[in-house]
């Protein structure tokens, strides 16, 4: 009875002190990764306060270019522990680019970034989610993993938050990662109510690397 008492309270209390110090362990808890890409834009400050409040994490997909435009947002994002990823300098689709086309608008990209914010991406996703095996091995020459989702909101189409909202509620699904723009205002304006409704669902909100829980992201392996 003594072993048995000892190893039920072993189970109960371990986890929580264990991630404590660590990210949420999403092989014990029901995880959601909320990414917004093309930023950083106008609205993105007011997207950090709500994430801030709802105490959810997320993953940032930068713009070479706009990261330049507004580098104390770029820095924002990452003091307030959130991930970043490279989205390449010029938005370009990149199979219909020469080789080192592509290098160049991804190694830029990670200059960019490290400059400002002091990180150099792990991860990349490609504008359109337009992609293909080259593209991949030159992602992986630049020490980048490529970072696809599961559910797409078409936010840049909708454009109305009740439509955004009633989208990702839909696509989202434990492990699952959601594709949004922070350049979108409509998304920006309604995110404090999915961040709600999210959290009454039971998921934690974190970035794609604690999704991966350590499998990950490895430089030219593609995920989700
Ligand atoms: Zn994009």
């Amino acid at each position: 009875m003594h072993a048995l008492l000892a190893a039920s309270l072993a189970l109960t209390s371990l986890p929580a002190s264990a991630t404590q110090a660590a990210a949420v362990d999403c092989a014990r808890v029901k995880c959601l990764a909320l990414t917004f890409d093309d930023g950083p834009g106008k609205d993105t400050p007011a997207l950090l306060k709500a994430l801030s409040k709802a105490k959810a994490k997320a993953t940032f997909f930068l713009v070479g270019k706009r990261v330049e435009e507004r580098p104390e947002v770029a820095r924002q994002i990452v003091a307030r522990g959130h991930a970043i990823g490279n989205h390449t300098y010029s938005h370009a689709s990149l199979p219909a680019h020469s080789d080192n086309e592509i290098l160049d608008e991804l190694k830029v990209t990670q200059d960019v970034i490290e400059e400002v914010t002091g990180r150099r991406p792990t991860m990349f996703r490609p504008p359109y989610g337009q992609t293909d095996e080259r593209v991949l091995g030159l992602a992986g020459q630049t020490e980048l993993a490529q970072i696809l989702w599961t559910g797409t909101t078409l936010d840049w189409s909708l454009r109305d938050t009740k439509k955004i909202k009633a989208a990702v509620l839909k696509s989202a699904k434990r492990d699952g990662v959601i594709l949004m723009h922070d350049v979108v205002p409509q998304t920006v304006r309604v995110m404090p109510e999915i961040l709600k409704e999210l959290k009454k669902r039971g998921y934690h909100l974190v970035t794609v690397p604690t999704l991966l829980r350590g499998k990950g992201p490895t430089p030219g392996e593609s995920y989700f």
